[in-house]
């Protein structure tokens, strides 16, 4: 009995019995917002830190401390100092991961800044970051760097207050998902459009099947930045414009393909909000978007299948899900993804672990693979084609959003559901 009390009171120290670290013992509520840079080519990666930041909010979950996905290119430990326990955990994407697997990649060699941002420890800690290996999966540590909380040498400044507006507000922002849009490409006299396109995007959001059973779990906030000129870069065309978050199309020289690589100008944006995704809206009617998981989507405005792709886009950056499409072009070589291990993402699979996979939402009856006939034209199995490979890699069903923008399938709704409880504590 005595053991058991004492087990209790540790527990309600340092861990909740869930064994999730306590909150209010590890941390403050307010962000340190690590900037690093990853350098390297084809062969190799190395990270290197850039500059600590202290920021005024912390909107993520306070109860999920560590991460259950194991999703990522990228990942991020961070480790109580003194005692040497994980108190907090992350998988991330990174733009500069599809570059390494470019034609590019292979005769240079680039610099590339990115961002974490985790909650304000109140001891000291050591934060580990991690690359996967496509060899083996696994994690290795590319960055190790002990913080003190007190240091000096945390940059503490205010940055530039954006004007910041609520388009729903459901509750506390650690027990919500806190979605943040920023406006891209968007004069001083565009915004009032700009709180126009985010209202839009959210109705849409919240109409498509499963977000319309959880807008409750949702806030959803826009920040307005104002860009000299409308639009956003067409390098492959020759037009360059003047924009707050320097986003273009012909990223890797495909020309739809819509990023930004300026994650600082990002991470300024959204400083002082609660964020757990950052959905970017370029003001433009040309088709093209991206997304990244854990990082950003990017989508434009006014294209006529805006709507769609915006929810493909955040598929991607909420939720960890691959591209189920095999046909369209593609940057990579087939190196990304290796088809002796299985991938990380939840909706497609090599069947080398199918079971870590939908194993458990299929009929026992249902073949593996599943022929793409008319009988099982709407039935959840295993086809061949998705991960931009024809050959090697499953999706869940013929059509999904992930795939060609149809209702999302499954899988992908369970990946979403998952991420949606995770994010909002459940
Ligand atoms: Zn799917």
């Amino acid at each position: 009995m005595k053991k058991q009390i004492i087990l209790t009171v540790f527990c309600l120290i340092t861990l909740n019995c869930s064994g999730q670290p306590n909150f209010d013992r590890h941390f403050e509520n307010k962000s340190m917002r690590i900037d690093f840079a990853l350098v390297g080519n084809s062969e190799y990666q190395i990270a290197a830190l850039q500059q600590i930041r202290e920021e005024p909010l912390w909107g993520g979950p306070v109860h999920n401390m560590i991460d259950k996905f194991n999703y990522g290119g990228y990942y991020i430990n961070v480790y109580d100092k003194t005692s040497g326990n994980i108190i907090y955990s992350r998988g991330f994407n990174t733009l500069f991961e599809e570059w390494r697997s470019t034609e590019q990649a292979k005769i240079e060699t680039q610099s590339w800044t990115n961002s974490i941002v985790f909650p304000f420890p109140k001891q000291k800690i050591t934060v580990d970051i991690l690359g996967r290996n496509k060899d083996d999966m696994q994690f290795y540590s590319l960055l190790k760097i002990d913080i003190d909380p007190k240091s000096i040498f945390i940059n503490r400044e205010r940055l530039k207050d954006n004007k910041i507006t609520e388009i729903q507000y459901n509750g506390s922002i650690s027990n919500k998902v806190d979605l943040v849009f920023i406006g891209e490409g968007y004069t001083a006299n565009e915004q009032e459009k700009f709180l126009t396109d985010v209202n839009r995007f959210t109705e849409s959001l919240f109409k498509t099947p499963p977000f319309d059973m959880y807008r409750n779990e949702f806030n959803v906030w826009a920040v307005e930045l104002i860009s000299e000129e409308s639009g956003m870069d067409i390098s492959g065309k020759g037009i360059f414009k003047q924009t707050a978050l320097n986003s273009g199309f012909y990223t890797f020289g495909i020309e739809r393909y819509l990023t930004t690589q300026d994650m600082k100008s990002i991470r300024d944006a959204v400083w002082n909000v609660p964020c757990d995704a950052v959905f970017i809206l370029v003001n433009t009617d040309i088709y093209g978007g991206g997304g990244m998981y854990n990082l950003y989507a990017i989508g434009t405005a006014d294209n006529e299948r805006t709507d769609v792709v915006f929810v493909h886009e955040f598929g991607h950056s909420f939720a960890g899900l691959a591209d189920e499409y095999f046909t369209s072009e593609v940057a990579y070589d087939d190196q990304f993804y290796n088809l002796k291990l299985e991938p990380w993402e939840p909706n497609i699979t090599t069947l080398t672990d199918f079971d870590s996979k939908w194993k458990n939402l299929l009929p026992s009856e249902m073949p593996i693979p599943t022929a793409d006939n008319q009988e099982n034209a709407d039935k959840l199995g295993v086809f061949e084609g998705g991960g931009y490979l024809a050959k090697g890699i499953y999706r869940p069903k013929v059509h999904c959003m992930m795939r060609d923008y149809a209702p999302f399938c499954p899988v992908c709704v369970r990946a979403i559901k998952n991420m949606i409880d995770f994010l909002t504590d459940k």
